[in-house]
């Protein structure tokens, strides 16, 4: 049967972040170009075309006094124990480089973002569950990066191009690709901080490597039946950096460049397509083969999965045609 045939999808919730505005008011009296109206609603303004402007409706809307500990609480948080109960899920975060994803997914030492969070909380909600059920837990992370359609071991540096397959019970596996227990957040810390450091450099007019490939973060939680010990189940959480979603045209991109940004758009071209046939409700074919990125995530988007996609934009009139392409991405993902 093709992908996603005859199966009952959930719908991936879309949240929409703007960040603050870090950009002078200059002569032309150009503020923020993005004003938020309410908890689901914002508009865009062209200040540069009559004032034209667009409104949107979104699942929920964080404006930008928002803080991290809000976004977690409101977009994450709710997913986590499904993860302890075998089920699969995902975070991404979407948008133009410069918008807030990184701030968003990993923040600072002093503002703590979604992954930090919610590796804590899920370590808290497994210390609480071991006493009252009976269940073993145990907690594994890998790390990887998607760059130009290769997968990179985040966690085994130089490693090769892996390959993503998928098991009789179409769970989606890495062969070969690190998998390491932790036992403590800072476990945890002690293997995801050099690896992030890890992520190469390479500068181009706009942005660099990190911002040129999808960062993907996976959480698995393995519980097994005190009394049954054959009986099993894997819960896995993703949390993903995607790479910037900026027109790429306007980089000057010539060369490798151009090849990175043939693979960003395959690739943010697919899960748009992806996220559209899940909330559209309507889709024969969930596309999920037709890029790395939407393959690997294939058990853990749609289907029984839980996800959400947070889209960053930022309000300087800088980003206009980047924040208009990313809402328009956004809004039509969030189709019911
Ligand atoms: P991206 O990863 O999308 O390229 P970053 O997360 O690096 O964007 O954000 C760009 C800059 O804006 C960084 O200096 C970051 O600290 C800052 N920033 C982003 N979002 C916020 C926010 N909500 N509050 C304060 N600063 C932010
Ligand atoms: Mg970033």
């Amino acid at each position: 049967a093709p992908d996603g045939a005859n199966k009952k999808t959930s719908r991936v919730r879309v949240a929409v972040r703007l960040r603050p505005y870090m950009g002078k008011q200059d002569e032309k009296g150009e503020g923020p170009c993005v004003r938020g109206l309410d908890s689901q609603n914002l508009e865009i303004i062209n200040w540069r075309n009559a004032m034209e402007t667009v409104k949107y409706h979104f699942d929920v809307f964080h404006d930008e006094k928002t803080t991290q500990q809000e976004v977690f609480v409101s977009s994450v948080k709710p997913i986590l124990p499904h993860i302890l109960n075998g089920q699969n899920a995902s975070v991404f975060a979407y948008g133009p480089t410069g918008a807030g994803k990184t701030h968003t997914m990993l923040g600072s030492s002093e503002q703590l973002g979604v992954i930090p969070h919610a590796v804590q909380e899920v370590f808290s909600l497994v210390k609480a569950k071991d006493v009252e059920d009976g269940w073993d837990y145990s907690i594994g992370m890998s790390y990887l990066e998607i760059y130009n359609e290769k997968v990179l071991d985040l966690l085994s540096p130089g490693s090769q191009d892996l390959s993503i397959r998928e098991d009789k019970d179409k769970n989606i596996l890495i062969p070969g690709l690190t998998h390491t227990t932790i036992s403590s957040f800072s476990d945890f810390e002690k293997h995801f901080i050099p690896a992030s450091l890890n992520r190469t450099t390479a500068s181009t007019k706009l942005n660099h490597r990190s911002s040129r490939s999808h960062a993907i973060l996976l959480i698995k939680v393995v519980r097994t039946q005190r009394t049954f010990p054959h009986r099993q189940q894997t819960g896995k959480l993703y949390l993903v950096d995607l790479a910037g979603s900026e027109d790429n045209r306007r980089t000057g991109n010539q060369g490798i460049r151009l090849k990175e940004s043939g693979a960003i758009n395959l690739s943010l071209f697919t899960l748009s397509k992806v996220v559209d046939s899940l909330n559209s409700g309507t889709a024969i074919r969930v596309p999920y083969r037709d890029s790395k990125l939407t393959r690997l995530l294939q058990d853990s988007l749609g289907g029984s999965a839980h996800s959400v996609m947070i889209t960053n934009i930022a309000p300087e009139y800088k980003y206009y045609f980047d924040t208009f392409n990313a809402l328009n991405f956004a809004a039509k993902s969030k189709l019911i």
